[in-house]
């Protein structure tokens, strides 16, 4: 009786040690995943899709430049907005599907990057673009709702975009979602019929108001809505969000249908929100400017460096829930010279340039930036003057220099075999 306690406390404390082991293996941070998250993206352009889809700034779309004044799905610059964000998309190299919801509302947008090994199992990010106020078809500029969100995604696209992995990923901009989840209702029936396995769903939705303007006892957290059935996805995400950045996350089984996640659990997937507060907080009041022409980036309570380390938090989840293998670029640190293919940003025009790629230049990425005869071109780099790796199509818009992706030390490179 005696040993037999003394032996089952002993494969207790041997179980206990072994399932601590692997809750340690598990928090662990990937050096790579910080490097991607710190690299490729950056405050600079997070803030820069936010201002230009709010019409702070002007957007440069179709290479003229243009304010956005309204992202409201039946105004005319809800279309403008559609393609200004099928630029950003080609701009990072990602071939984009336009899905029509109905006729009169600007489209659902979606860029993928297939799966190595189980490319029908799919992690979605996404968010809506679409935006209201009291004045919808003049002005909704939605700087909060939901152009954080918008420029959420983007900056997952942009970090993402540099890795493969065994389940494919697809960034989603939804639009109506203000009408009630049309667009991402829509795109849930197509997954459906498609036979597609929504393995996960990660939807960003007001992520830049980090204290509320109430001075109510709200948490300074990032919020993490679920259901019940999403709970594991939520401990998941909120458990990258706590390694990768410095935010807190907290989760909250609140089955309330707030925004686009809703129209995946409707479809058996799981599915979680991301914002700065809960649904029932922001619509008690706890973001005053929601929903009005005063929702903008310059809102003193605007807090941008929370908005982006939402989305790193997002990404870094992404990575994980998608499974990512490996990094997507060749190994740039054996090759001496690099073919650069673009668009001119003066003249619109097709160009090829080569640029030489130094292992200190901090230009060995798979997006690189080449200036020469006058020239601004932005293209994937390829491994040397014969060969490229860029993406078949060339995107037809390319304005905005992209952060390189991480510098990968030499011994990584049995990673790219
Ligand atoms: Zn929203």
């Amino acid at each position: 009786m005696k040993t037999s306690r003394k032996a089952t406390l002993f494969l207790l404390i041997a179980l206990i040690c072994a399932s601590s082991q692997v809750v340690s293996h598990a928090a662990k941070v990937e050096p790579e995943i910080a490097s991607a998250l710190d690299v490729c993206s950056s405050l600079d352009q997070f803030t820069r899709w936010i201002s230009d889809l709010s019409g702070e700034t002007e957007a440069l779309i179709h290479g003229k430049p243009h304010y956005i004044l309204t992202r409201y799905a039946l105004a005319d610059d809800a279309r403008t907005s559609e393609q200004y964000l099928r630029e950003q998309f080609y701009a990072m190299g990602l071939e984009v599907e336009t899905q029509m919801v109905f006729p009169e509302f600007s489209r659902n947008l979606i860029a993928r990057l297939p799966g190595i090994t189980r490319p029908e199992d799919v992690v979605i990010i996404c968010a809506h673009y679409d935006s209201t106020s009291e004045d919808p078809l003049t002005r909704a500029p939605g700087a909060d709702d939901n152009a954080s969100g918008t420029a959420g995604v983007l900056t997952a696209a942009s970090i993402l975009r540099n890795f493969r992995f065994e389940c494919s990923v697809e960034f989603c901009l939804f639009t109506a979602e203000e009408f009630g989840l049309y667009g991402s209702e829509a795109y849930a029936a197509e997954c459906l019929a498609a036979g597609k396995n929504v393995v996960a769903v990660l939807n960003m939705d007001m992520i830049i108001h980090s204290t509320n303007d109430v001075q109510s006892l709200l948490p300074l957290d990032v919020d993490i809505v679920t259901n019940s059935a999403s709970e594991t996805l939520a401990a998941s995400i909120k458990s990258s969000i706590e390694r990768y950045t410095p935010l807190d996350a907290e989760v909250t089984v609140d089955a309330v249908r707030g925004s686009d996640h809703a129209s995946f659990w409707d479809i058996g997937s799981p599915a979680v929100a991301v914002a700065e507060n809960l649904p029932s907080e922001i619509w008690s009041g706890s973001t005053s400017v929601y929903h009005t022409t005063d929702d903008l980036i310059t809102q003193p309570n605007v807090d941008l460096p929370f908005g982006l380390s939402v989305a790193r938090g997002i990404a870094a989840a992404t990575m994980i829930q998608a499974h990512w293998e490996r990094p997507r670029s060749l190994p740039f640190g054996v090759a001496s010279s690099a073919v650069v293919d673009g668009i001119n940003r003066s003249d619109g025009g097709e160009h090829r340039a080569f640029m030489s790629v130094g292992e200190e230049s901090g230009t060995d990425g798979a997006f690189a930036e080449c200036r020469a005869e006058n020239l601004v071109l932005q293209g994937a780099v390829g491994p040397g003057p014969a060969v490229s790796t860029r993406p078949s199509v060339i995107p037809p818009l390319l304005r905005r220099s992209f952060p390189a992706p991480p510098l990968f030390r030499k011994e990584k490179r049995s990673l790219w075999s």
